[in-house]
């Protein structure tokens, strides 16, 4: 038996997304852990991928992208956020967003670099950044309210401070950044050199008449931000994993240095697919309002219950505060909820370095109206 070379990611397990899916497998149990819709895309769509893939469209697409894709990419991002990128120098088309976050971190950050991100954090950043030698320096943003102190934010950066990393929305709190969280956020960063790398893959949806604003639309961040958005997310297919980084084009010509050699390039009928699809905006511009519907069906259903609902101004998510139920940490409380109840969540937990226990876990509402009705009715029961 050859001697193991020591782990990159010794600390690293399973994510907790494919254990929880598991757990919820094994229990039969309504899975509102992972974040997908069990619900079929758009017929439309399917016709398109249909159409390509029997056209012949099935070999390499360009390293970049397919230009029809990329161009309809500039256009909504111009639409939604007045921000202009270069189709064919600054959009690169990615294996979904996870892909995305580590190329662009994999591009930019070296041994010793600092990463700042802030908790409850997507669970890719840390060990990506780890894994290229780079020191994660995070923020906790605490329940209820996940809000930001710029003043501790300030207090991280120092001249080894290479990218920040930002979701917004935030998954899993359903947070969204305010026009003065960014104005902070730019007045941080202002006569430095450091990168920004936003994770907007929830960007479409956003609730009650708020407005994502994205990096994109603030000329003083947009040159140094990688911007990484997911069609997984929009348009109900995550098993696709496709999605997409724009950057000015000194920072694209880095990213796709390192994106040649991880992927090359994205599949292409799908690519296709995707920028006929795209052409009608009804497809995207109305995401927010159909989750809406969503969450305010789930939380009238959890109204009476003990749970407390925290605020959720985006992604498909709701946090539930489960201390007037028990006081078993949240990973207890998620797999008993599994294993008796029958629901799959996700523990807040998960999300922080220190395993910060506020007795908050996730519920996916991108479900079926028929899912969520049993969702309900079973954690009514507690
Ligand atoms: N983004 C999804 C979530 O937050 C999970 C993606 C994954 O399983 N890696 O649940």
């Amino acid at each position: 038996m050859i001697q193991l070379p020591l782990s990159k990611l010794s600390n690293v397990g399973t994510t907790i997304f494919s254990q929880m899916t598991q757990l919820a497998n094994e229990n039969e149990a309504i899975n509102l852990s992972q974040g997908f819709p069990d619900f079929m895309p758009d017929p439309e769509l399917l016709d398109h991928v249909d159409y390509f893939i029997k056209k012949g469209f099935n070999q390499y697409a360009p390293m970049g992208g397919m230009i029809t894709l990329k161009e309809e990419i500039a256009r909504k991002i111009e639409n939604s956020h007045q921000a202009i990128y270069h189709p064919d120098s600054e959009i690169t088309v990615t294996a979904g967003g996870t892909q995305a976050i580590f190329t662009a971190v994999a591009t930019f950050v070296k041994k010793d670099d600092e990463v700042i991100i802030f908790e409850p954090a997507y669970d890719c950043y840390e060990p990506t950044v780890e894994l290229f030698g780079g020191v994660v320096k995070r923020f906790e943003m605490k329940a209820p309210d996940y809000a930001i102190d710029w003043t501790a934010v300030r207090n991280l950066v120092s001249d080894k401070t290479k990218m920040i990393i930002l979701n917004n929305p935030n998954n899993p709190s359903g947070k969204i950044l305010t026009a003065q969280d960014i104005q902070e956020l730019i007045a941080i960063v202002k006569g430095t050199s450091i990168l920004i790398l936003s994770d907007e893959v929830y960007e479409n949806i956003v609730f009650d008449g708020k407005q994502h604003l994205s990096l994109a639309k603030y000329p003083e961040l947009k040159e140094r931000t990688l911007l990484v958005a997911s069609f997984g997310k929009l348009f109900h297919v995550t098993g696709w994993k496709i999605g997409y980084c724009a950057a000015p084009k000194a920072l694209t010509d880095e990213f796709r240095k390192i994106h040649q050699f991880n992927v090359f390039s994205v599949n292409t009928p799908i690519q296709l697919a995707l920028a006929a699809y795209m052409k009608n905006e009804a497809h995207y511009n109305n995401l927010g309002q159909f989750f809406q519907e969503k969450r305010d069906f789930l939380r009238k259903g959890l109204a009476g219950t003990s749970f407390e609902l925290l605020d959720c101004e985006g992604t498909y998510f709701q946090a539930l505060k489960y201390d007037k139920i028990s006081d078993k940490n949240d990973f207890d409380f998620a797999s008993e909820l599994t294993i008796t109840h029958k629901v799959a969540s996700v523990p807040f937990s998960s999300f922080y370095k220190n395993k910060r226990n506020d007795h908050v876990i996730r519920l996916c509402f991108a479900k079926k109206q028929e899912t969520l009705e049993k969702a309900i009715e079973n954690l009514s029961r507690l």
